[in-house]
């Protein structure tokens, strides 16, 4: 799959001053959008020393203009401040972009589309070198089939060992070179029968049940160094940085390779190539953020550790929730991962110590329970700057909403669950009204950004600007709630200084202000006057951190 947009920062035309590096850049000659509305648009902005000095009418910023001023003209492109993804998942993000396959539901469909993926992968490798695929889900990928089997796997390819994983993390499937390579035979089992499934011929189906079961299996994956993890986490941040974002909020710091995420976003944030502003919220498991050593808001203007995640429904990136029936996790109805009393005693003291909570959320009963501990813990310890956050918020209604902002607990929404909501909608058809009710929300004052859940769905800015203003289904294109599309301008505002306050960022970037970061992103058209429809096909045509453009270190 490939995600990719043209990138051609040829298209700007920039007049070096003085042939000198020049830290002082004048933007002018197309639409710039401020995202302030005191002054929603200006005709040129300046920028020195990666902060905005200047905005305004082109007479009054050309004042600031020296022999050392980089000129850059838009030539009609639109020029605005870069988009921040509140909730994404790094690690897992690069590791199934470059190392497994995410198979994932809804990015892949059916249990075809995921064979064909595989099978895509395949071809890819060298002969022998393993495909590992994750995110397979029975009950949205196949529901109507049989178990994936050893034999299905062969006709992908019998040259590669192939490892599915299930969404769950507690089932596997495998072809025979698979089961070759990790030696196990009907004779031969390194765990006990039970873990291995069987035909009525007592012949091994290739399905395997129970996590310690793989081991056999995981011990022959090639072994992933810290510096491919470092290469492919900033290649997935260079890929981020294509589609316009500046600022990403990592929402599980540590749930794949542990305190060594720490280390990897530590050493890419003190890196100036590195094109990316981070965010970060501590899973906290085993007491991380304490042995890794940090307190919170830690960090500077580029790195921050922020926040504490946890989930109330679901069980981790990529998982979808206790939806009121079984959905894509096959998440039995109404299961929430704790009981009241022990999620408030899990988040207690770290809202005592003052780290930003976030919580996954996405089935009515998760939200509910998430709202009544956030309402414990703040009538046992006030925090009126606490910023507490609920994720995903799919099936969220008005009551919720109103003590969501009586409370101060901002929502961020994972939006493909609008775009890809013809599964949602298969499942909740009469109930489909409260499906991210992004109007509904704004209607109520809460703060409320958009997210992507990368690897959930991919980092597209510019898609989620789309799927707010048109609510179009990916599949069908019908529209999902009409009454719940909100303006372009609304929309904006979700993905860039709604996104910036939920992540302490406000008073930094998200908005073009004197005083800012220069964090910019350049369209080759302006989304408040395209087609609505077309907002997603808009191509980006650079992005500045600190008003140095990612083309320069490229
Ligand atoms: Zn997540």
């Amino acid at each position: 799959m490939s995600f990719e947009l043209p990138y051609n920062s040829n298209r700007l035309n920039v007049y070096e001053g003085g042939g000198l590096q020049s830290s002082n850049t004048i933007f002018f000659g197309g639409p710039i959008l401020t995202i302030d509305d005191e002054c929603p648009e200006v005709e040129a902005i300046a920028v020195s020393d990666g902060r905005i000095i200047a905005l305004g009418d082109r007479q009054s910023v050309f004042q600031y203009h020296t022999v050392r001023t980089r000129l850059v003209d838009l030539q009609g492109c639109t020029l605005m401040p870069g988009f921040i993804d509140p909730h994404v998942h790094l690690a897992w993000s690069a590791f199934t972009n470059y190392r497994w396959i995410n198979v994932a539901p809804p990015v892949v469909g059916n249990r075809d589309e995921l064979k064909s993926v595989v099978r895509a992968a395949a071809q890819r490798k060298r002969e022998s070198e393993w495909v590992i695929a994750c995110g397979y889900d029975p009950s949205s990928h196949s529901p109507d089939q049989s178990s994936l089997n050893a034999s299905e796997l062969d006709a992908i390819s019998t040259q590669h060992p192939i490892f599915v994983l299930e969404q769950s993390w507690d089932v596997a499937y495998v072809n025979h070179k698979a089961l070759e390579l990790a030696g196990i035979t009907r004779s031969h089992l390194p765990f006990s029968i039970s873990n291995y499934v069987t035909d009525t011929n007592g012949n091994l189906t290739g399905e395997i049940r129970g996590a310690t079961a793989f081991a056999a299996l995981a011990k022959r994956f090639p072994i992933i160094t810290f510096e491919q993890k470092l290469q492919d986490c900033k290649d997935t941040l260079r890929s981020w940085t294509k589609k316009g974002c500046t600022t990403i909020y990592d929402a599980a710091l540590g749930s794949l390779w542990g305190q060594e995420e720490i280390r990897l976003v530590l050493e890419m944030a003190s890196d100036p190539s590195t094109p990316m502003r981070f965010r970060a919220a501590l899973i906290p498991t085993d007491d991380l953020p304490y042995t890794a050593g940090l307190k919170p808001m830690q960090g500077n203007d580029r790195l921050c550790f922020t926040g504490i995640k946890f989930w109330s429904d679901g069980i981790g990136p990529g998982v979808v929730g206790a939806f009121d029936q079984p959905f894509m996790s096959g998440i039995e109805n109404h299961r929430l991962n704790y009981r009241d009393d022990d999620l408030v005693d899990l988040m207690q003291s770290w809202h005592d110590a003052g780290w930003q909570l976030l919580v996954s959320a996405s089935s009515p009963a998760a939200i509910e329970q998430t709202l009544r501990a956030y309402e414990c813990l703040l009538a046992k310890t006030a925090r009126p700057a606490h910023r507490h956050r609920i994720e995903h918020c799919t099936l969220i209604d008005e009551s919720h909403l109103l003590k969501a902002k009586r409370l101060g607990v901002n929502i961020s929404h994972l939006i493909g669950h609008v775009y890809w909501g013809n599964i949602l909608r298969e499942h909740f058809a009469a109930n489909n009204h409260s499906i991210v009710p992004l109007a509904s929300g704004l209607g109520c004052g809460v703060s409320v950004s958009l997210h992507s859940d990368s690897p959930a769905t991919p980092v597209e800015p510019l898609r989620f600007l789309q799927t707010a203003v048109t609510r179009n289904i990916r599949k069908t294109g019908d529209v999902l709630s009409p009454a719940q599309c909100i303006s372009i301008q609304q929309a904006l505002k979700t993905v860039t200084i709604n996104a910036a306050y939920q992540c302490f960022l406000e008073d930094k970037v998200g908005s073009l202000k004197v005083g800012k970061l220069a964090d910019l992103v350049v369209l080759d058209r302006n989304p408040c006057t395209v087609d609505p429809k077309r907002i997603a096909d808009i191509n980006v045509i650079e992005t500045y951190l600190e008003g140095l453009p990612l083309s320069s270190n490229a």
